[in-house]
């Protein structure tokens, strides 16, 4: 099929762009390696828009949280990936989580469903010379093509590591030990949650600490770890208590399995191991927060060592991935082009953003930009005060150069409120900004 826009990687971004422009009536060729031949050190299917770890979109909050705003964004654009999700949803208390295989499905259903894009199986590993090209192939794009934007670009491309955390069958969790609430009852019994005395975790801490991990490559040693996604061992070196304030923060939890008669709900325990709903059947859970890089049967022993988890069945355990980006600020215009091939177009987690729905986001965009192009229109940018437009601009220019690093998006993006405006109400006062202001823009649009 002859087509206007070539799009390389079907993930979030890249499946997304396809629908917001093949919805638009523009021709669309989408080439996904997976399925192809080809795979990634993370992926474990061939479905387009896979969800690699977490299955959470994080929180869905549009009045408090700046992740929650920037869905209720995107769905206010018809996002694919928003729609996937509400037919993939499983119970995650305030969170937005997806039963992974239903959320890929769907998507790959619903772009099957547009006449005028053809998904196409096959690797790419050169930059197109010519013709309009969006580039979404994330963060393990593969080696060829990699090297292929390192010349275009002529630097280097930076790299941290991320880490994937375990999933554990739910058959095999002792719920005579563990529990199922949410922190301080907000939301639902949605987690469950393995208690910890103060020597269990000592030991725990400690097992973590010694344990045998993933020896690194040498052009691996130098890379640093990216804050959000840390390996718990690297956690645990930061000091005995990092843990307990971290991924096993025990407030809000009481135990119901240690009530007395002066407590009748029981007690927060002295550190708690939460884990969280991963498919709609609810026979996997994943271990939150708990990304490692111990190897596999040392992650089975100590992980084993967890009240609840004595006997537990792991369907994933946690690894490391090298994760690649650009330096966008430098690189990139407003418009995600290339400054040195404007014809090229990135979006996703290789511009620099982190994250499920960020990079999704940045596709929407990418693929909104790229319609207006095809139709010869303008294409104004979301406001600055928006999840969007705050996102877009950190990308675009705004960050710093020299540090960039990939970010989620945060209210730390926006541009500040009104200083009188209280502390409790600032929250509030940037959503409903983003709200008045995403409403101007849709209608000047
Ligand atoms: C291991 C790992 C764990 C992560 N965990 C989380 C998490 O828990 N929560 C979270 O919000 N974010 C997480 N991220 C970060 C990020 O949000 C996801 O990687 C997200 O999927 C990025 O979206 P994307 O569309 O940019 O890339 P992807 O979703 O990775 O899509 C890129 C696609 O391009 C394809 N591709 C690559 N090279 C080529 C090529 N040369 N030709 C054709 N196709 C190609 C790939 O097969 C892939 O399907 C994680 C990332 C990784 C790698």
């Amino acid at each position: 099929m002859a087509y206007d826009v070539h799009i390389i990687g079907g993930g979030m971004a890249g499946s997304e762009a396809a629908w917001q422009l093949a919805k638009r009536g523009v021709k669309v060729r989408l080439s996904e390696m997976r399925g192809g031949g080809d795979t990634t050190p993370a992926h474990q299917g061939n479905g387009l828009a896979e969800l690699v770890c977490s299955n959470s979109f994080r929180s869905d909050d549009h009045e408090n949280n700046a992740v929650g705003l920037l869905h209720q964004e995107m769905r206010e654009l018809d996002s694919l990936i928003m729609g996937a999700a509400e037919v993939a949803k499983v119970p995650a208390g305030s969170a937005l989580a997806v039963d992974r295989d239903v959320f890929s499905a769907e998507v790959e259903k619903r772009l099957s469903a547009l006449p005028n894009l053809e998904i196409v199986r096959e690797r790419i590993d050169r930059l197109p010379a010519s013709g309009l090209t969006i580039v979404a192939t994330g963060p393990l794009t593969a080696a060829a093509l990699a090297d292929s934007i390192g010349q275009a670009t002529g630097a280097d491309s930076l790299a941290f590591f991320d880490a994937i955390a375990p999933i554990v069958h739910h058959d095999t969790i002792d719920m005579d030990i563990a529990w199922k609430a949410a922190r301080w009852d907000k939301g639902g019994k949605d987690y469950i949650n393995c208690p910890l005395n103060r020597d269990q975790y000592v030991a725990f801490r400690e097992g973590l600490l010694a344990g045998e991990k993933t020896e690194f490559r040498e052009w691996e040693a130098n890379t640093p770890y990216f804050e959000g996604c840390m390996p718990i061992e690297v956690m645990a070196e930061r000091g005995e208590d990092t843990l307990r304030f971290g991924p096993m923060k025990p407030v809000g939890l009481d135990n119901p399995h240690w009530a007395t008669p002066e407590h009748p709900n029981g007690r927060w325990p002295y550190a708690v191991v939460q884990l969280r709903q991963d498919n709609k059947l609810g026979t996997l859970w994943n271990m939150v927060g708990f990304q490692t890089k111990l190897k596999y049967a040392e992650q089975v022993r100590l992980f084993r060592t967890i009240p609840g988890l004595e006997n537990a069945e792991f369907a994933r355990l946690g690894g490391l991935h090298r994760n690649t980006f650009l330096n966008s600020p430098v690189l990139l215009d407003r418009q995600l082009r290339l400054k040195s091939a404007p014809h090229v177009r990135f979006a996703g987690q290789i511009t620099g953003c982190e994250g499920y729905v960020e990079s999704a986001a940045v596709g929407l965009m990418g693929g909104l930009m790229t319609a207006a192009e095809v139709a010869g229109r303008d294409w104004t940018s979301p406001p600055r005060t928006t999840a969007l437009g705050a996102l877009l601009s950190h990308i675009t220019g705004d960050a710093e150069a020299e540090s960039y690093q990939p970010m989620n998006v945060n209210f730390g993006l926006f541009p500040p409120v009104d200083a009188e405006v209280r502390k409790k109400q600032r929250k509030l006062a940037y959503t409903q900004r983003a709200k008045h202001d995403l409403q101007g823009w849709l209608a000047s649009a």
